[in-house]
């Protein structure tokens, strides 16, 4: 046997969950140490959120370079020399992961690059291909993550991708077919239509972001993505693939009716399971939920007791924010804060084009949880920066409750709506009312004024609409 090497706070992941419970572990006095088998900065970083809008970005500049006749400007010959925008976009997430890196180092915590597995309920032996070696913990945070669902019908290959895959090909697919039409397959199809790709998208249900979004929401993103010439079949079910020798063929059904398509690649972005089977969290009987999620209280704590868990291994959206409130909590509790969650303001955000973004309440739940709300909107169209930016497509949808005004929700369709949310989750944390929002001076020309504006229409006086 080997020396177990003892630590207070061990965290397993060094995702966004890991790595900032980490930090605000060590910032309250732990002494901490993280388990990581991959990359630090785990799915959000490396396969993510990060390179994902890289390549989003790279998708709109080219896109925008060659289509802004509106404005007066032709373009001739612009090119995109993908082998340097993936270049691009792993220079950016390495500088993340460095930086990550460097913040850990700077806080003091070890790194440990293995496999965790639990032993009891104070130890885990680390695994290597090479070595194991036991770390014994007072507490312990699971942030383990998630993983690509596989449809059995849909086996990963070369060119049967998943987000993993489409973040890193060689070339812009000529075709591309992307069953799902959840949040990660519009974003990634999104990119590579702007690209040139020819897209498909097959979905399931009635619409695509069905989730968490309204049809007025999800109509802009649709009649964008038809623009670039995408093709959108909603209640189709996929199934099965076959390759051929440059591509594969899908076959899908709607309404019973079976049709056949050509493409390149086929992106299967259908959900995400929790990286919860192989963490041996049978030795100490931690509980979870029937699709594998591990079950947590308002302190981010397992069943037992010494045990927490964060991220996308828990119950919620499957988003990095998430994760890393969690995060803050779990160590914030384990240095004997009386921190809880309280997800009212957290927000979700889709890089569509346009943005959609939503916190809090929408319409329809406040009416689900018998909240007497009103709904108040103003288009991107009636706001000068909107215009002068061409980007006029959208609008913002404030949800505040009839008695008092108190802002309890809002929803975005528009150019910087994911940055544009954030004064509403302000408003929301801080307990505000439309009128403490219309009576800030919000500087002209700028979008932020469409959030005035929204609360001058709850407030029924908007001056640039009637
Ligand atoms: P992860 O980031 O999954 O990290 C878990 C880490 O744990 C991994 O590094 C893994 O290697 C490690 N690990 C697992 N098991 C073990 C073990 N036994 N021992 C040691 N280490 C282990 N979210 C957003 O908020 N905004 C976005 O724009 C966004 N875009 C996305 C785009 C794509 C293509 C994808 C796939 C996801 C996106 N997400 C986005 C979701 C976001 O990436 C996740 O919600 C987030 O990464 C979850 O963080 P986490 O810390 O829980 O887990």
């Amino acid at each position: 046997g080997d020396f177990p090497i003892e630590t207070d706070t061990l965290v397993i992941g060094a995702g966004p969950g890991g790595y900032v419970a980490a930090i605000r572990a060590a910032q309250l006095g732990q002494k901490v140490t993280v388990v990581e088998k991959g990359t630090v900065g785990g799915v959000c970083l490396n396969v993510g959120c990060i390179p994902s809008k890289a390549l989003i970005a790279a998708g709109h500049r080219f896109h925008e370079a060659k289509h802004s006749e509106d404005m007066g400007i032709t373009a001739e010959n612009v090119k995109l020399d993908f082998s340097k925008v993936q270049a691009f976009k792993s220079s950016v997430v390495n500088k993340l992961t460095g930086g990550v890196s460097g913040l850990l180092k700077g806080n003091k915590i070890e790194v440990v690059s293995g496999e965790a597995y639990f032993v009891d309920e104070n130890n885990v032996r680390v695994m290597t291909e090479t070595s194991a070696q036991t770390y014994t913990f007072k507490n312990a945070i699971i942030a383990t993550g998630s993983t690509p669902i596989e449809l059995p019908t849909f086996k990963y290959s070369k060119r049967v991708i998943n987000s993993t895959g489409a973040l890193s090909l060689e070339e812009v697919p000529a075709s591309l077919v992307v069953i799902g039409g959840g949040v990660i397959g519009i974003e990634l199809g999104g990119a590579y239509a702007n690209m040139g790709t020819k897209l498909t998208i097959l979905e399931g249900t009635e619409d695509i972001l069905s989730g968490g979004y309204e049809k007025q929401m999800t109509a802009l993103v649709k009649k964008n993505l038809k623009k670039h010439g995408a093709e959108i079949v909603t209640k189709a079910l996929a199934k099965g693939v076959e390759e051929t020798e440059n591509g594969v063929v899908v076959t899908y059904e709607v309404n019973g009716q079976e049709s056949k398509i050509e493409a390149d690649y086929v992106l299967v972005t259908v959900g995400r399971r929790p990286n919860t089977d192989e963490l041996g969290l049978e030795q100490v009987g931690i509980k979870l939920t029937e699709r594998g999620l591990i079950e947590i209280d308002k302190q981010c704590r397992t069943n037992v007791k010494n045990i927490y868990a964060i991220g996308d291994v828990v119950s919620g959206p499957q988003l990095a924010h998430k994760a890393s409130y969690e995060g803050k909590i779990a160590a914030e509790v384990i240095a004997g804060e009386a921190s809880e969650i309280d997800y009212l303001g957290i927000p979700a955000v889709v890089f569509s084009e346009p943005e959609l973004a939503t916190v809090g309440h929408t319409e329809q739940s406040a009416k689900e949880e018998g909240l007497d709300a009103k709904a108040s909107k103003f288009p991107f169209a009636a706001n000068g920066r909107a215009l002068s930016l061409n980007n006029t497509d959208g609008f913002m949808k404030l949800i505040t409750r009839k008695e008092d005004g108190l802002v309890i929700g809002a929803q975005i369709a528009g150019p910087s709506a994911s940055d544009m949310i954030a004064e509403l989750g302000l408003a929301i944390e801080a307990g505000m009312t439309a009128e403490d929002i219309a009576m800030t001076i919000h500087a002209h020309p700028s979008l932020g004024e469409i959030t005035m504006e929204a609360a001058e229409v709850a407030l029924g006086m908007p001056i640039h609409i009637v």
